[in-house]
């Protein structure tokens, strides 16, 4: 598998192209903005999304959707239910932003759920805290974590829908994982690996007692 970060959007978040499972295939996780450097990118590495796979339904982590459906309408939307709001718009201030709600394709994915796209295999772990929703994706050794697990930090749960909690059993969780160590791709700032945020992350330890 091969992986590449685009940092996209006024919150940087990073938006992975995952390829290599099957050739000119790839799956988007994460398109978090600007649409035509998204698929100013693919088209050079020529690459053909098979679906895009959301960590969860914030909207700084889908705001090239639209611009990919309009290129490729077929292309299909992953995104857990409790992610997926009634309403097809939300307003920061005054300015509007889709929601999840408001793509076409939509799938809905759970805990536990596999899925074979472009050649590779995905888990699914539902690791809510950071929203209702948020997922992690396992992918080959690799963990896709959106904003549960960052670099010696983890997301806020201070928004709508965050519970401290349920992110404490996430993180509680993914510390447990029957893996010796894996590199962990998180929705914002640097890679980093499975044993070093066991080590270093002060609430991956503090949830690991
Ligand atoms: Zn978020
Ligand atoms: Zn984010």
């Amino acid at each position: 598998m091969q992986i590449e970060c685009m940092i996209l959007g006024e919150y940087a978040t990073n938006c992975y192209i995952l390829s290599g499972g099957q050739a000119g295939r790839c799956v988007l996780i994460d398109p978090a903005d600007d649409a035509p450097r998204l698929l100013a990118r693919l088209d050079n590495a020529g690459l053909v999304p098979e679906a895009v796979l959301l960590t969860h339904g914030h909207y700084d982590h889908l705001l090239a959707v639209p611009g990919l459906q309009a290129r490729w309408p077929a292309l299909p939307v992953y995104c857990h239910p409790l992610d997926i709001p009634e309403d097809t718009v939300e307003y920061e201030g005054r300015r509007a932003f889709p929601t999840v709600a408001a793509f076409a394709n939509l799938r809905t994915l759970c805990e536990g759920g596999r899925l074979e796209l472009a050649g590779l295999a995905f888990t699914v772990l539902h690791t809510p805290g950071h929203t209702p929703g948020s997922v992690t994706f396992q992918c080959e050794q690799a963990l896709f974590t959106g904003d549960t697990l960052f670099l010696e930090s983890i997301g806020r749960t201070d928004f709508a829908g965050g519970d401290d909690r349920q992110m404490a059993q996430s993180l509680a969780r993914l510390a447990a994982l029957p893996l010796a160590d894996c590199p962990v791709y998180p929705g914002h700032d640097s890679p980093t690996t499975l044993a070093h945020e066991r080590r270093f992350n002060p609430w991956l330890r503090f949830a690991q007692r």
